[in-house]
């Protein structure tokens, strides 16, 4: 179907319908990057010609989905091309003359039947038991043309359609089943077939990668093409994303979020990319971080899965970590923007570098940056909770405890704060005081960053200094001399 050197261009055709959802802006990205990879157009078009159907604030979502993610188009609702709009609603014209051919060389006729006839012959096929396929002979052909009629496309009664469909592969399905369908509806709006159809060819459309949910409807499409005598586009039908568990489709109810939302949540544009990208295709290697120009050049139709790919919202964040470990110092620091704890502001920009190469590791979201990191930039409260949590963790007496801050801080007194030596001379500090490793090192830890988790101790102890590192033990000495309150 498609020429050689053709130029490849592609389209995500989303109908407002109702806010874009995780498998279908995986749809619009397998569109995208397999425009990219050749150096072709990627079209974004609305679909709204189904105008009961339309929900408010869809389109914005949808494109503001789109763009979140880092993808971009060639043409789209606020770029017209050539051919015009790529908002349905504004093509009418071209629909009307489209369909004025089709009449003209006989392959398309107007039916004169109301909803109500076709209501009851439909009963009456029902009750029957009799298999009801609409056909021209069944229709009203006599009436006015200022009388209210659909325009049908009348579809030969048993034609093969035999197509190769670039991910299910070869498909052959019988027209003896499919209806006459309504190309221009009552109102004048063209259906999704047929403004579908005319629109692919208007733009040049090259690939039609969309959700398998169209595959029966591909025959009616294919149909058109030949009806028209152009050359048809190659079709590519995705599996759905399922919901974790892999037995329904995937749904707000799983857990699965507004691409917008993760954004705000502290996930990277390229992370939820490659998790996408990944939902339902592979290299055919265990290879699953690529960058986004890695996945456009390793990006193909044919290794797109035949099957559903569950979602996994574990994944996604593990994903997301992955790729901000990737990333330079001087990189987490241009995005970290407003994620960091209030108390950071006047920090110098080397200072909180050096907290974010610290940090790199242990950080899976942006927005998880200001709880991880808030005690380097201020210090712990003094409160009955770090009290009981030094005690607790370390299995001392306050007393105890005392003593071994006492040599603490005598050590660090005296140290030049290099990672190296505060390593040698805190475990130094471990056989005179006879205790383990593990139990000194909690009770420092725990008084610097008032709580468990922290980068290494001693790399956490050079990045605050001496000065506050000093000051925080001073603080917790005082905490424990204090009788505590019951
Ligand atoms: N408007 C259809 C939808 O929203 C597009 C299907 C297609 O890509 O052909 O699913």
């Amino acid at each position: 179907m498609n020429q050689e050197n053709q130029k490849i261009v592609t389209r995500f055709a989303p109908s407002p319908t109702g806010m874009l959802h995780i498998g279908g802006l995986r749809t619009a990205l397998f569109s995208w990057l397999w425009a990219k990879k050749f150096g072709g157009d990627f079209i974004v078009r609305l679909e709204d010609t189904d105008r009961d159907r339309l929900v408010e604030g869809a389109s914005e979502q949808i494109l503001a989905s789109i763009t979140a993610l880092g993808m971009d188009w060639a043409y789209g609702p606020d770029k017209p091309g050539a051919f015009g709009s790529c908002v349905q609603s504004h093509r009418l014209m071209t629909y009307q003359e489209r369909i004025e051919e089709l009449l003209a060389n006989g392959k398309a006729y107007r039916d004169y039947r109301t909803s109500e006839e076709l209501d009851a012959m439909r009963s009456q096929a029902t009750s029957e038991k009799r298999a009801f396929v609409y056909r021209k002979s069944m229709a009203k052909l006599d009436g006015t043309i200022t009388d209210p009629h659909v325009i049908r496309i009348e579809i030969p009664s048993d034609k093969q359609f035999i197509w190769e469909d670039a991910v299910k592969g070869l498909q052959t399905w019988n027209s003896k089943d499919v209806d006459d369908f309504v190309a221009i509806k009552a109102d004048g709006f063209p259906t999704y077939h047929f403004a579908n159809v005319c629109d692919d060819h208007a733009m040049g459309v090259s690939h039609v990668i969309r959700a398998d949910e169209w595959l029966a409807s591909t025959p009616k499409h294919l149909w058109l093409w030949e009806a028209f005598g152009w050359q048809a586009p190659v079709y590519a039908h995705v599996p759905p994303v399922l919901a974790p568990g892999g037995k329904k489709k995937l749904s707000k109810r799983d857990g699965a979020k507004d691409v917008s939302e993760y954004i705000t949540d502290g996930y990277t544009p390229e992370a939820l990319m490659n998790y996408l990208a990944m939902l339902g295709w592979n290299d055919g290697t265990d290879k699953e971080f690529y960058s986004r120009d890695e996945l456009i050049s390793a990006f193909e139709l044919s290794r797109i899965q035949k099957s559903g790919a569950q979602f996994d919202p574990v994944k996604l964040e593990w994903m997301n970590g992955v790729h901000i470990r990737a990333m330079s110092v001087d990189e987490l620091y241009s995005r970290a923007g407003e994620w960091w704890h209030p108390a950071a502001e006047n920090f110098p920009p080397e200072y909180k570098k050096e907290v974010l190469r610290l940090n790199r590791e242990r950080l899976k979201r942006f927005s998880e940056l200001s709880e991880l990191t808030w005690f380097f930039f201020k210090d712990p409260s003094p409160t009955t909770e770090l009290r009981n949590m030094l005690l607790e963790e370390t299995g001392l007496e306050a007393q105890k405890a005392n003593e071994f801050f006492e040599k603490v801080i005598n050590v660090c007194d005296e140290s030049d704060f290099s990672e190296e030596n505060l390593h040698d001379q805190i475990y130094n500090l471990c056989e005179p005081l006879q205790t383990k490793p593990a139990v000194l090192f909690k009770l420092i830890r725990i008084s610097l960053v008032g709580g468990k988790n922290a980068p290494g101790l001693f790399e956490t102890m050079h990045a605050l200094g001496k000065e506050t590192t000093l000051r925080r033990l001073h603080s917790a000495v005082k905490l424990l001399e204090a009788t505590p309150s019951v």
